[in-house]
């Protein structure tokens, strides 16, 4: 796993849709379309902004329209309520006037109650005016009703010389007071009133105006609601399928790797557990391959993010254009991928992708001119043989990308066994590999010895790793992994090699040892293998005869019709065959009756514990007596004290092998220990057996 910075900013970055097929949406990514998203977005931005100024406008001009009517209209009615009451007064004022005439013609009680009320008439209007009308009004009022009670005034004194009948008085005062006092009043009453009733024709005509002005801009205020309620829809419109957009947009971030475009592990799992369910119903099988590169971190290290980034992309696009468009290729993180195969009907279809896939990494990566090489490791699983959900199938693809990875096998599938191990012991498998070029791996030689004349029968090839920095390395801690990896098969071809090399050499130097080899489970099922030991066996000079291969019984029990095929084939060649850790399995009878062995090795587990157990005693005499009655000679392994050598010889037990004679040793040990081996002495008790 990688996190760059390099990454971190790729991953800022819009993907650039690499290998994945076109998406089946129309999630469209190119630049034309974020071009056009960042148009729309300006554009209702824009028109978002114009909309709110016309929105405003409009209501700046209802309210002033509404408040300019509404004043004007108050205006129009205050003038008119006014110029009502300068009326009154004008009215009031002609009336005292021709009653003041009248009373000087007819005096009486009568022209003089109506001459009163006319005056009163003046007052009240006055004091209506005072009352409604503004500043200049009220000191127009203050100034008539000054004038008006020095008028009044005269008035009195001229009525009583009226009424006395003093008309020469009566006409001295009217000519020097009334008139020119009833003049004024009546000249500032009338232009008052006129001022006023002109000023409320004013008002009236302003509020016709207003209302003219409202009356027409109504139905262009209207039209220019529903132009921009139109616009509003455009633009609402356009926002959604921005937001639309950016949500699918999200979406697909969400659920596809940034660097390369593939989608990610979220993505792979929704689509692994869709498969599933459709291949439980059809019966089907889902395959599942985790890739990752060998030596990517070197690369990343060396070269630079960049180069790692762009490697990372170019192998999507080169992994996904090798690979069919029902299936998908995802990128886990790091340097690792998944590929999810929803129509594979085996596990040797579902290795076959992942040897394509390897193969299509195989020409160099060129980047900014230089070429860069890289490998795969592809770890496979099967749904329902290695599991039936994501999770899970993707842990075991896990172990057995691992496996392959250690064991640079290239391709691995997961197998159970595979999962006990520690990764400590799946380390090895990486150096195991090399171990069998760099010659690592050699061989101890163990004796076989005639339980009766004590002579060396011959010897078992055991082999042992000899680890640069871990030591000597014991077989149980490395058979058992290069058994699941395919790495058995080599392992075993250099195991015959080198020990037909050997019993060439003791054949040479006239000892006709016979050489005991393991063949493993693995072995047995490669129909190869009796051709390969034709030409081993021919190409070291070393008779068939002197070639003895060790099977167990589990061995046998794999593939049973090809185990017997191939063990007839090798016995037609004269290579003998030994039935290993015979009573550990379940070999039938029947089954051993037919099989051209010659020898069957009784499991060290009853030998170990004969001596402290009756009941292997009793298994390990059962067996020495079946073996013969079928006619083989029956070996006794794990041999270790004299007491269990006694025992042995009296199950009348033919050959043995164990700590007790001899441990597994080299072969230069082994010449040294057999050149002053003394048969007679060999089972003498107080020699204890040397420790390996
Ligand atoms: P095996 O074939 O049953 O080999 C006998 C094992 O018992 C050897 O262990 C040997 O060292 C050990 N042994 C010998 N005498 C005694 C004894 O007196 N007491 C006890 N307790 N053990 C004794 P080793 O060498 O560790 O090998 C373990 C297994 O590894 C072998 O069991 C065999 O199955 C496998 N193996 C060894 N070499 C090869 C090989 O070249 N190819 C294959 N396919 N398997 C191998
Ligand atoms: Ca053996
Ligand atoms: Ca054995």
């Amino acid at each position: 796993m990688i996190e760059t910075p390099a990454r971190q900013l790729a991953d800022q970055r819009r993907p650039a849709p690499a290998a994945e097929p076109p998406a089946e949406d129309d999630l469209d990514t190119s630049a034309a379309q974020s071009g056009a998203d960042k148009r729309t977005a300006l554009r209702s931005r824009v028109a978002t902004v114009v909309l709110v100024l016309v929105l405003l406008s409009v209501s700046v001009f209802a309210v002033w329209s509404s408040q300019l009517t509404s004043s004007a209209a108050q205006s129009a009615d205050d003038a008119s309520t006014l110029s009502d009451y300068y009326d009154r007064a004008d009215r009031a004022v002609t009336a005292e006037e021709s009653l003041e005439r009248k009373y000087r013609l007819e005096p009486g009680p009568e022209v003089r109650a109506k001459y009163d009320a006319a005056s009163a008439d003046l007052v009240t209007a006055l004091d209506l005016v005072e009352e409604n009308g503004d500043q200049s009004d009220r000191e127009t009022e203050s100034r008539l009703d000054a004038a008006h009670e020095s008028y009044l005034g005269s008035i009195a004194r001229m009525f009583d010389a009226v009424d006395t009948g003093n008309t020469p008085l009566a006409l001295k005062i009217d000519g020097e007071e009334v008139d020119p006092k009833f003049d004024a009043i009546a000249e500032t009453v009338r232009s008052a009133a006129q001022g006023h009733r002109e000023n409320s024709v004013s008002q009236l005509a302003k509020l016709r105006a207003m209302e003219e002005l409202t009356g027409w801009l109504t139905p262009w205020v209207f039209v220019l609601g529903l132009l921009l309620a139109a616009a509003m829809a455009f633009v609402t419109r356009g926002h959604r399928r921005l937001l639309d957009r950016e949500r699918r947009q999200a979406l697909r971030d969400s659920l596809h790797d940034a660097l390369t475009g593939l989608p990610n592990r979220v993505l792979l799992f929704d689509r692994c557990g869709k498969e599933l369910a459709a291949a439980e119903r059809t019966g089907a099988a889902v395959g599942l391959l985790l890739i990752d590169l060998d030596r990517f971190k070197e690369i990343n290290d060396t070269f630079g993010h960049h180069y790692g980034d762009e490697l990372l992309k170019q192998v999507g696009t080169r992994l996904r254009s090798v690979l069919h468009k029902t299936h998908t290729i995802a990128r886990l993180g790091g340097d690792e991928f998944a590929v999810l195969l929803p129509d594979i009907t085996d596990v040797e279809s579902a290795k076959d992708v992942g040897a394509t896939l390897r193969d299509a990494l195989e020409a160099p990566f060129l980047i900014d001119g230089v070429a860069l090489d890289v490998e795969a490791s592809v770890g496979v699983v099967l749904s329902g043989q290695h599991g039936i959900n994501a999770t899970v199938l993707l842990q075991r693809a896990d172990v057995a990308m691992y496996v392959a990875k250690a064991g640079n096998l290239g391709v691995c599938a997961y197998d159970s066994d595979l999962d006990g191990h520690s990764p400590a012991k799946l380390a090895l498998l990486g150096d195991l590999r090399r171990a069998l070029t760099a010659d690592q791996l050699v061989l101890h030689y163990q004796p076989k010895v005639s339980l009766d004349s004590g002579e060396i029968l011959g010897a078992e090839a055991l082999v042992r790793w000899e680890h640069p920095d871990r030591g000597l390395i014991f077989p149980d801690d490395f058979i058992p992994l290069a058994e699941h990896t395919g790495l058995i098969g080599p392992l075993t071809t250099h195991v015959l090699e080198a020990a037909l090399a050997q019993t060439k050499a003791w054949l040479a130097s006239g000892v006709p040892l016979t050489m005991s080899v393991n063949l493993s489970a693995r072995s047995l099922l490669d129909d190869g293998l009796p051709r390969q030991i034709a030409d081993l066996l021919a190409r070291h000079g070393v008779p068939a005869e002197l070639l003895e291969l060790e099977i167990t019984e589990s061995a046998l029990m794999a593939d049973p019709a090809r185990a017997q095929r191939l063990l007839e084939a090798l016995a037609a060649m004269g290579v003998r065959l030994s039935i290993d850790d015979f009573g550990a399995g379940y070999t039938s009878l029947g089954q051993l009756k037919d099989l051209p062995v010659t020898e069957i090795k009784i499991d060290r587990s009853f030998i170990t514990s004969m001596a402290t157990e009756p009941s292997d005693a009793l298994i390990a005499r059962s067996i020495i007596d079946l073996g013969h009655s079928l006619g083989l000679t029956v070996l006794a392994e794990g041999v270790e004290t004299a007491e269990t050598l006694t025992h042995l010889r009296t199950f009348d037990c033919d050959v043995v092998q164990g700590y007790y004679i001899c441990c597994p040793m080299p072969a230069a040990t082994f010449d040294a220990w057999r050149a002053s081996y003394p048969t007679s002495t060999m089972f003498r008790p107080e020699e204890p057996a040397p420790a390996e």
